[in-house]
C-alpha cells in the first residue's frame, strides 16, 4: 500500500533529520521552506542552483566532504556530483556530460527563429510563453507583466539591433534565457528605431544576479560582431539558431 510506504519514508526522513547537527538541521529546514531544492550538486565548480562559480578551495572541500558546506551565494547545501546518486551507475563514463558554456543557460527548445509579434509587448509575450511552454517558468502572464514593468523604467534595447529584456528576482530555477528573432525588426525602445531583431529574454533568480552580469557581458560582446549577428539572423530553424549560438559563444562563455 503506497500510502503506508510514504508514511514510513516520512518517518525515516524525520528520524535521520533529528540526527543532524542542530545548526545544519535548522539550516536545512529553513532552506526547505523556501524551495524543495535544499541540497544541490556542484558541477564544474559551479553551484547548479544559482550558477555561482565557487571558490576553488570550496570545491575541493565539498569534494572531500569532511564537513557540510553551503553555497556562499544561495546558501544551499552542496555535494560533489560524482559522490551523488549518479555514481551508482554501472558505467558512469557513459552518463551525460555536464552541461558546458551556453548550454547551461538555454536550449534549442528556447530558440524562436521568426517571432510573429510586430511590437515589443507581443514579442515579449511570445518569449514568456515559450519559457512557460518548455517548463522553465510557471506563469507566463506574471513574467510578462514584470518584463513590461522593467521596460517601462528604461528600454533594454541596445545598439546593433539587440535587446536584453529580463526579469529579476525569480524564485528558484536557474538563470535561463529564450532567444527570438524578429525578422523585420521591431520598435523595442519607444524612443528608438524599429530595428531590434535579436532579443534575448532572461529570467534571473535572485541568487544568480552576479552571474547574470557575466552572461550579459559575454553575449553583448559576441553579438557586437556583425558576422555573429548575421549567422543568427540567417538561421531558419531552432536547430540552426541554436547551433549558431553555441558556435558563436564557445570561447566567450564558459
Ligand atoms: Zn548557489
Amino acid at each position: 500500500m503506497p500510502g503506508a510506504q510514504f508514511a514510513q519514508l516520512d518517518e525515516s526522513i524525520h528520524a535521520l533529520t533529528q540526527e543532524l547537527p542542530r545548526d545544519i538541521h535548522q539550516q536545512f529546514t529553513r532552506l526547505l521552506q523556501k524551495s524543495p531544492l535544499a541540497i544541490v550538486p556542484v558541477v564544474n565548480g559551479v553551484c547548479t542552483a544559482c550558477g555561482m562559480t565557487l571558490p576553488v578551495s570550496l570545491v575541493h572541500q565539498v569534494h572531500a566532504a569532511e564537513h557540510i558546506y553551503q553555497c556562499p551565494s544561495c546558501a544551499r547545501l552542496l555535494f560533489h556530483r560524482a559522490s551523488g546518486a549518479r555514481n551508482t551507475r554501472k558505467s558512469p563514463r557513459r552518463s551525460d556530460p555536464p552541461k558546458v558554456g551556453i548550454e547551461r543557460f538555454s536550449a534549442e527548445s528556447l530558440m524562436i527563429p521568426a517571432l510573429k509579434g510586430t511590437d515589443r509587448d507581443a514579442v515579449l509575450a511570445e518569449l514568456c510563453q515559450k519559457l512557460d511552454d518548455e517548463g522553465f517558468v510557471d506563469d507566463a502572464g506574471k513574467l510578462l507583466e514584470a518584463a513590461e514593468q522593467r521596460e517601462a523604467i528604461i528600454s533594454t534595447a541596445v545598439e546593433n539591433g539587440l535587446a536584453f529584456p529580463h526579469v529579476r528576482c525569480v524564485e528558484g530555477g536557474a538563470l535561463t534565457f529564450a532567444l527570438g528573432i524578429a525578422p523585420k525588426g521591431i520598435k523595442f525602445d519607444p524612443a528608438g528605431k524599429a530595428n531590434t531583431r535579436i532579443i534575448f529574454f532572461m529570467v534571473i533568480p535572485t541568487a544568480a544576479s552576479a552571474f547574470y552580469l557575466k552572461l550579459l557581458s559575454g553575449l553583448s560582446q559576441v553579438f557586437q560582431k556583425a558576422e555573429n549577428r548575421e549567422k543568427l539572423l540567417e538561421a531558419e530553424t531552432s536547430e540552426k539558431m541554436w547551433k549558431a549560438l553555441v558556435k558563436a559563444t564557445r570561447l566567450a562563455i564558459s
